[in-house]
């Protein structure tokens, strides 16, 4: 789908006309391709302190990346990592953000700016908690302000977590690289230091089958193109009447393809039969069928209401509970779960889609557990608004509205949320377990 008002703001007269009239001015996102340097400019690394320096010398030693330790006024840098690990009052923060404040004038468009903290927690000296907390309320700011396509996010390490564990070098790379070009004022919490850093950063899912509903169109069908540029071997599975859809996309990934509505029954047992039949294991299932049938509550009906919960959770559940008593998804396996804004800051006319899928958001939760034990995760992926056929159908000027309504004013692509499953699918995203990421531009919606 495309945006015409983002072209026209970008473009000749038009550009200078909504300067002038004050009006939102969304800047082209810069998105991935292989081969594409991970930063093309000078990285700001700032914070004191032992996980400074290790931060610092795994983006200058083993990310080959120009590292600097102190801001350069005159020079413009592509990212700046701000590490408050060891914060333990909230005067800590002063020194290194107001470091940080300098070098984001001269920010590089689509720039990137990523705090690490640490969980505030109960246990925590109150000092030490505000301190804690106190960041996650600094990085959502700074990330209202950026302009110019630049993202603002945070890594939030529990106790025990070093800044050397696989998910937060995995989820430093994901947030300074162009794959998270959607993502924007998310703080993403690692939990472990589960996980295993890819021998390969642009092929890190080799070796692994994957499994993508609904992936004959839309997000799912950038989800099978994603997981396949990444390595994986990907079953695209949808409904019968998607036919051709259906083949093209598995063909076009050199995958295979499972016609199959994910409602039915025995959905599960034929997933796994399938994947191990043609390609002798199953490491990574993707839940991204899902469907719409919006109704104020007060005009619901069964119809109406049935479909969505069967469809959006109902086997997704039954899915799962196939694949954990099969003994076959059990090397690391990964669940990534569509989720969406909607289930979690509530949305008019969407009662039963909100409740799918905040439903998801708890399954995720207390799926995660029950893979832990085999070095799995389960997680979820909440879009904002995204450019495909399910928001085509949004009357014109509520779509038009709801696109700029998020801190990079427009709607995401489908490869935006599809490269935030890559990076929770990726064998370095074992610490991040039961979470929902979402790919929402900073959508001002919810927690
Ligand atoms: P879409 O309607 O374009 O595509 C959904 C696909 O799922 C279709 O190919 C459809 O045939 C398939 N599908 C539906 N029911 C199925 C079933 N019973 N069995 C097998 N396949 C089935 O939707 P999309 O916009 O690409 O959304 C994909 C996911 O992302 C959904 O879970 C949706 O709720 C979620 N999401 C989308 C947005 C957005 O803005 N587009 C926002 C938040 C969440």
């Amino acid at each position: 789908m495309s945006d015409t008002y983002l072209n026209l703001v970008n473009s000749g007269f038009t550009k200078k006309l909504a300067k002038q009239l004050g009006l939102p001015q969304p800047a082209p996102l810069r998105r991935y391709r292989p081969g594409q340097p991970l930063l093309e400019g000078p990285t700001l690394v700032l914070g004191r302190g032992a996980d400074a320096e290790a931060v610092a010398g795994l983006l200058s030693t083993t990310w080959d990346l120009e590292v600097h330790r102190h801001a350069t006024p005159e020079l413009r840098y592509a990212a700046v990592v701000v590490v408050l690990t060891e914060v333990t009052q909230p005067t800590d923060l002063s020194e290194p953000v107001l470091a940080a404040a300098g070098a984001l004038k001269s920010l590089a468009r689509g720039g990137r700016v990523v705090t690490l903290s640490r969980t505030a927690t109960a246990d925590d000296a109150p000092a030490v908690a505000a301190a804690r907390q106190g960041v996650d309320g600094l990085l959502r700011s700074l990330a209202k302000e950026l302009r110019g396509g630049s993202t603002g996010n945070g890594i939030v390490l529990d106790a025990a977590v070093g800044v050397d564990a696989p998910s937060v070098v995995g989820a430093l790379r994901f947030f300074l690289s162009t794959r998270s070009a959607f993502v924007d004022g998310q703080l993403l919490t690692v939990s472990s230091a589960a996980g295993t850093l890819p021998t390969s950063w642009e092929r890190p899912l080799e070796g692994r089958v994957a499994v993508v509903t609904g992936a004959a169109r839309g997000i799912g069908e950038s989800i099978a193109d994603t997981l396949a540029r990444d390595g994986a071997t990907v079953v695209a599975v949808d409904m019968p009447s998607a036919g051709e859809h259906l083949t093209t996309v598995a063909n076009r990934v050199r995958g295979t393809a499972l016609q199959l509505d994910v409602t039915a029954e025995d959905a599960g047992e034929r997933i796994l039969e399938h994947a191990l039949a043609r390609h002798g294991r199953i490491d990574i299932v993707v839940h991204n069928a899902g469907i719409t049938r919006d109704k104020l509550l007060a005009n619901m009906t069964p119809e109406k209401w049935d479909p969505v919960l069967a469809v959006n959770i109902a086997a997704q559940l039954r899915i799962n509970e196939a694949l954990l008593t099969s003994g076959d998804f059990a090397d690391e396996p990964r669940i990534v779960s569509l989720a969406s804004t909607s289930g979690i800051a509530g949305n008019r006319g969407q009662t039963n889609y909100a409740a799918s899928k905040g439903g998801v958001i708890g399954m995720v939760r207390a799926t995660a557990p029950l893979l832990e034990a085999f070095g799995g995760t389960a997680n979820a992926v909440a879009p904002g608004f995204i450019e495909t056929d399910m928001t085509a159908r949004i009357p014109a000027v509520t779509r038009q509205v709801a696109r700029r309504l998020n801190s990079l004013q427009q709607g995401g692509q489908p490869v935006d949320v599809a490269e935030t499953v890559a990076f929770l699918a990726s064998p370095a995203a074992g610490g991040v377990v039961g979470r929902v990421l979402r790919v929402c531009g900073q959508n001002m919606v919810g927690q």
